[in-house]
């Protein structure tokens, strides 16, 4: 049986989620078995109920006061004791903030090998053996995971999700957790609102630090707000504060796959890179002929930001009023 972690925040589903439902579901399908899908926190019982739709068997909802805000311990301690209650085999979740950091303690509690940042189907050919992206997206390995159960770590934005239509059975489970599983407890949550979070962004703006200041910044978002895309920076720009951490990516930052990332203003090295490279389709703008994000761009433009931006602007608001 393919057990999934389902990712909610504020009761709905992330997208990364339903990609970990459908990439479990295929693999249940052509293995001929169950994909039961743990969801932890509060989603109502029609949200589970529509994870069915991308191919969940059972959803068990485990839920309790205490596990309204996310907590690594206890959430994998929740998380296991279902895994070992229906017999999990394999245990997919996804390689974002929470995933990584309840992937781990589940494969330790389970004895299981965990092969994370994932970006196949696992090959059952000759053992159990996935696809991993290494040294910050430059190289990939093939892991051969030998142990009776197996953790799977799965990139977001790497996987489509699919429609299998079924009707899943909703459980419910009480993990027996006790203040003893909370040895650390969040003391103040800040999100960022009214924003497309970047991890979930398809179309992604960033920029650098060849925009100068925080005080230009203006319109990069409203490019990204007429796009309808999420904002990001390099590591640099987030350093010196004029934009939060939270849209560093990059090697040390977030790591993002969207269908279009606009660099603007950002050298390109390899740091940055590691974080952006696996984009499908990359925009680079910068004034340097030889900057080496052209090397990694399908689409460059030899230009100075502030000269070209207000003319991609337009462009883009005239395209959206035309639509
Ligand atoms: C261990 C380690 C980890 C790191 N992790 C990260 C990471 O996760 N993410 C990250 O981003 N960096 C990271 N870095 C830093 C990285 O090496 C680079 O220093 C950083 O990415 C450079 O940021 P930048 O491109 O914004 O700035 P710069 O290197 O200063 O480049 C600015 C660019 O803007 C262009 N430019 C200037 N003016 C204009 C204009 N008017 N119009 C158009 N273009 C213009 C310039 O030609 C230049 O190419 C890391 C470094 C180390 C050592």
């Amino acid at each position: 049986m393919i057990l999934v972690y389902a990712e909610s925040i504020d009761g709905n589903f992330k997208k990364s989620t339903l990609e970990a439902v459908s990439y479990a579901a295929g693999i249940a399908q052509s293995n001929g078995t169950q994909c039961v899908v743990v969801s932890i926190g509060h989603v109502d019982d029609a949200k589970l109920a529509e994870l069915g739709n991308y191919g969940a068997d059972k959803v068990v909802a485990v839920n309790s006061s205490k596990l309204a805000v996310f907590n690594a311990e206890a959430y994998a301690k929740a998380f296991a004791s279902v895994a070992a209650a229906e017999g999990a085999t394999v245990v997919v979740v996804s390689n974002t903030y929470s995933g990584k950091a309840i992937a781990g303690r589940v494969a330790a509690k389970l004895k299981a090998g965990i092969a994370s940042g994932v970006i196949s189907v696992p090959n059952t050919s000759n053992g159990f053996v996935v696809r991993k992206s290494v040294f910050s997206g430059k190289a990939f390995a093939d892991v051969n995971l030998t142990t009776a159960i197996k953790v799977l770590a799965i990139t977001p934005n790497t996987f489509d999700t699919h429609t299998f239509g079924k009707t899943a059975n909703l459980t419910t489970a009480d993990c027996g957790l006790s203040d003893a599983d909370f040895i650390s407890s969040s003391v103040e949550i800040s999100r960022v609102t009214g924003k497309i979070p970047l991890t979930e962004a398809e179309l992604v703006v960033s920029a650098g630090r060849g925009m100068k200041g925080p005080e230009h910044w203006g319109i990069i978002e409203e490019l990204a707000q007429v796009l309808g895309a999420a904002t990001a920076c390099s590591k640099p720009v987030s350093d010196m504060h004029w934009r939060p951490h939270s849209e560093h990516v990059g090697q040390t930052g977030i790591t993002i796959k969207p269908n279009l990332y606009i660099a603007i203003g950002i050298s390109g090295a390899i740091q940055h890179l590691a974080g952006v490279s696996s984009s499908k389709v990359i925009v680079a703008i910068n004034k340097d002929p030889e900057a080496p994000f052209f090397k990694a761009a399908d689409y460059g433009i030899v230009a100075d930001a502030f000269d070209v931006l207000p003319r991609i602007l337009d462009a883009a608001k005239k395209l959206k009023a035309a639509n």
